[in-house]
């Protein structure tokens, strides 16, 4: 049931978790707002922009950490560095690209887009001309209840999707971790995580904003030690969108970077036209930045961050000059054309194939990957395809979610609308489709806020692990670097679909961990 945060009613639907007063919620909403605007907690209010002054809005946040279940946790982390070297190798893998996604290739505008790129620039040069690749990943899950022997269920850590391409929210989930930590130590959860003055055991830390700074820190240095000695000054291009109103996940990125001692120089860049306009190729295929606003112009570009690129609409005719000149350089690309290939929906269903994993990693890791994942479907004419679109026609439907291949949140058809939709859609464009087993998480009491209003529900939430990793193209794709920094958290009252929080349906929260006993009867009936 729905109903506001505030006021004594609350206390009746928090259920068995530690109960607040008025006045303690009165206190956590005060400290939270003034939190969020001191730190940058915040969205652009890009419409209203003047010369002179822009104003901005908090992002939706959760009042209390919600419950996650600890032994779920622990293995997304642990299972990420092997997602980096999974999804480093998928990004290399040319032959098995084209071999698993076949006509998609040709067929998909925008995976035919970045595939032509990939081939025009290997056949002009014969090889790639930067063998190592930055990946700033995301690996996205949620929890349900799973069959444990005979009678008993326990939760199960099921992946959502994997993203390899423009990951935000790192810098989000960050500031929100470390508030909720804030306000553990000012007692306004009471006793909830032990003694506030100590570090609480149920919040995991989040280092993100540092962790992608540090694999950009490895990129920069990488580039510079792996090319001809030149005296042009290196730095960073974070390539953007115009007019973001998301520039508080990506500023800070950027404001780390100049802070390091010696500063690395990051400049904003938009794609597409702008992007063109201020980059050319050196004669040893440098990308040669030059602005009338770069004190340092020209620059030679070490690191290309994409945070744009990512919507088929930006690939217009600069914006595909641009990807396609960024691929051509010998910058580092964060990711490669062949990375971001491999955030497609379609390749993490090829991956769920009998034997798939196999092919990148040994049987022990495989394993474990593959216990992660959810039941998928092409939505092609191969057998599985056609048992797919059975289930898209049917009642069946009901339990699935249909996935286009496109990115950034509010394109899923979900449960009993998928027939009706499926109807619709050309047959020719069938193949851009995936169907998937929707995952059902245990339901949680959560207070949660943005600028649009207050709540208290029943919510799900979703875990994202961080991955930062660098490789190298050769024989065999080495592993240069492999860390999991940190993580998102994000919560969504039960009845919402879609959980992004930039578009208004999520809310940025941290997990309080915690330790799944088998006697949770009063969570169980909650649920039901
Ligand atoms: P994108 O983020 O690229 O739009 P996702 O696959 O992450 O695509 O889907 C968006 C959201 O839809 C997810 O964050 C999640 O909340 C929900 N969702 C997606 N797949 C499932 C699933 N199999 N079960 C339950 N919810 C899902
Ligand atoms: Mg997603």
């Amino acid at each position: 049931m729905m109903g506001h945060v505030g006021g004594a009613d609350f206390i009746d639907v928090w259920g068995e978790d530690p109960k607040f007063t008025g006045p303690q919620i009165q206190f956590l909403l005060s400290s939270i707002k003034d939190y969020q605007l001191t730190h940058g907690s915040t969205l652009k209010n890009v419409n209203d922009e003047k010369l002179h002054t822009v104003q901005s809005r908090p992002v939706g946040v959760s009042l209390v950490p919600s419950k996650f279940p600890r032994n779920c946790f622990e293995k997304a982390v642990e299972l990420q560095p092997v997602f980096n070297e999974l999804y480093a190798r998928v990004s290399t893998d040319e032959q098995w690209l084209e071999q698993e996604l076949g006509d998609f290739l040709q067929e998909n505008t925008f995976a035919n887009i970045l595939w032509s790129i990939y081939r025009g620039v290997r056949n002009d040069y014969g090889q790639m001309p930067q063998p190592i690749s930055l990946g700033v990943f995301r690996s996205d899950y949620m929890t349900p209840l799973v069959q444990r022997g005979h009678n008993e269920e326990e939760p199960a850590l099921k992946q959502v999707e994997f993203n390899t391409f423009s990951c935000a929210g790192a810098t989000h989930a960050n500031i929100v971790a470390d508030m909720h930590r804030h306000l553990h130590k000012i007692g306004a959860y009471g006793s909830m995580l032990g003694d506030p003055l100590q570090t609480p055991k149920d919040l995991p830390p989040n280092n993100g904003i540092r962790g992608i700074v540090e694999g950009l820190k490895f990129a920069h240095n990488a580039y510079i030690e792996t090319s001809p000695a030149s005296n042009m000054r290196k730095g960073i291009l974070m390539i953007v969108q115009p007019s973001n109103t998301n520039i508080a996940d990506e500023r800070p990125i950027e404001y780390a970077l100049w802070a390091q001692d010696p500063p690395i120089p990051c400049f904003r860049v938009i794609f597409g036209g702008p992007a063109m306009r201020t980059t050319s190729l050196g004669e040893n295929g440098e990308l040669i930045y030059t602005s009338d606003t770069c004190a340092f112009s020209p620059l030679e570009v070490s690191v290309v961050y994409l945070r744009a690129g990512l919507d088929l609409e930006e690939y217009n005719h600069d914006g595909y000059h641009c990807r396609a000149r960024f691929e051509e350089s010998r910058a580092v690309k964060v990711p490669s054309v062949l990375g971001h290939l491999a955030t497609f929906k379609k390749v993490q269903e090829r991956l769920a194939m009998p034997g798939a994993l196999e092919h990148f990693l040994d049987e022990e890791k495989s394993a474990l990957i593959r216990s992660t994942f959810m039941e998928m479907w092409p939505m092609d004419n191969s057998e599985r395809g056609l048992w797919g679109q059975e289930i898209a026609t049917s009642e069946e439907s009901f339990g699935h979610v249909l996935k286009p291949s496109l990115e950034g949140g509010g394109n899923n058809i979900y449960n009993d609308r998928i027939p009706e939709f499926w109807e619709q859609v050309p047959v020719e464009a069938r193949k851009n489709y995936i169907l998937m087993k929707m995952i059902s998480p245990l339901p949680q009491k959560a207070m949660l806020i943005s600028f649009k209003g207050s709540w208290n529900c029943q919510t799900v939430s979703e875990l994202g692990i961080l991955g930062v990793c660098a490789w190298r193209v050769g024989k065999k794709t080495e592993m240069l670097y492999n860390e999991t920094p940190g993580w998102t958290f994000k919560t969504k009252p039960e009845t919402e679909n879609e959980m992004s929080v930039v578009k208004g349906y999520g809310f940025f929260d941290s997990p309080r961990l915690w330790d799944v006993d088998m006697n949770w009867e009063p969570a169980k009936k909650e649920a039901k």
